[in-house]
């Protein structure tokens, strides 16, 4: 970390506020054509189009939402842009700008927040997205991120939660459970490494797609790209950040509608199957209740089915039901269990 060599690092002092907005900010690109100005006046402009404009923030505190024993800044930088625009995306829209505001103790030497911009700036260029303002501040304690992400859709593409309605198929992209697998490969790993400080980490190949999935998720812009070139219509849609099992509530109590989704159908790669079995965890609790996939739950009309199926990014996992049915999981061996707020066994106590 950066502590141990704090001398051959540049302290913040040394630039001034101003000095280390230029040094963060240089590297921002123009992506979104929207963008009328970015960085360096009183505040950001973005021209008007006949869209609708969304809008969406979130909070990372240090020990709290993140922990820097494990995690380089350069992940946290893209992450922290990526899982915003998630939301942007879950609303099947278009991120077009964000906002990064930062307070930082002088623990960090400029050269550690370089790092974190490095991964905003990726993140912005990968997505498309321009950084067109923030705030930065000391702050006593750590390191605290705020990103606002700004995006751009017709009215009739938004898919709000509540627009679910009985008969709708339930589809999920990608595949579930890796990032929460990722997660608890770095926590075993940080226990090994407070025991021997010496110890090198054990990470090996099968678990890249994990950590991967932990350490720099994407927001799945290309997947409302791709409904919108196979002209479907998501009816509700949000982005799985907490887990299926938690999101699926979400969805049909917004809606007023109940679900029955099926066990055998929730993807999960063969790398995280074959994990959960070395961890006794269940595969379907780590899909369920994991968490930070960032993938989209969405519904569509039965008349889409012919759309989106055999298609390798979407699986439908179920379909909508009447509020009065419930929320329920149909297992492999053909049970039927409903889902409830702390997800549909203890794991979340444990
Ligand atoms: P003000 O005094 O008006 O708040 P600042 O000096 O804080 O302005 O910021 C100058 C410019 O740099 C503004 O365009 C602001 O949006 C941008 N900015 C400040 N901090 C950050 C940051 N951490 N990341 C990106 N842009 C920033
Ligand atoms: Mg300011």
């Amino acid at each position: 970390m950066f502590e141990d060599k704090k001398q051959s690092f540049t302290p913040i002092s040394e630039l001034g506020e101003f000095g280390l907005i230029e040094r963060l900010t240089k590297n921002a690109r123009k992506n979104a054509p929207n963008t009328t100005k970015g960085i360096g006046d009183d505040a950001a402009v973005i021209e008007n189009t006949d869209e609708q404009t969304l809008v969406s923030t979130d909070l990372l505190i240090e020990g709290v939402h993140f922990d820097l024993t494990y995690v380089p800044l350069r992940h946290l930088g893209y992450k922290s842009v990526a899982v915003n625009l998630s939301d942007i995306c879950a609303m099947n829209a278009k991120p077009t700008q964000v906002t990064v505001s930062i307070a930082v103790s002088s623990r960090f030497p400029v050269d550690a927040l370089d790092e974190l911009y490095e991964g905003i700036h990726l993140a912005c260029n990968n997505y498309g997205v321009d950084l067109i303002g923030g705030d930065t501040s000391s702050s006593t304690t750590g390191l605290m991120i705020s990103v606002t992400a700004i995006g751009q859709a017709k009215t009739e593409r938004i898919a709000y939660r509540h627009m679910a309605e009985d008969k709708d198929l339930l589809v999920v992209s990608g595949d579930l459970g890796a990032a929460y697998l990722g997660l608890q490969l770095l926590e075993r790993e940080k226990e090994v490494f407070k025991v021997n400080p010496e110890m090198q980490p054990e990470l090996n190949e099968n678990h890249a797609y994990m950590l991967e999935r932990q350490l720099k998720p994407e927001a799945r812009l290309d997947i409302v790209q791709l409904l919108e070139k196979l002209e479907v219509k998501p009816k509700a849609m949000i982005d799985v950040s907490d887990g299926l099992s938690s999101e699926i509530l979400h969805l049909c109590k917004a809606s007023k509608v109940g679900c029955k989704i099926y066990e055998e159908k929730i993807p999960i790669d063969p790398t995280v199957i074959n994990l959960a079995n070395d961890f006794q965890i269940h595969q379907t609790t780590i899909a369920m209740n994991g968490g930070e996939d960032y993938e989209l739950l969405f519904t569509v009309g039965m008349e889409d089915y012919d759309k989106i199926k055999g298609n390798p990014s979407l699986t439908v996992i179920g379909h909508i039901t009447s509020e009065s049915e419930g929320v329920n999981m149909v297992t492999s061996t053909n049970e039927s269990i409903e889902l409830k707020a702390q997800g549909w066994n203890q794991m979340k106590q444990e």
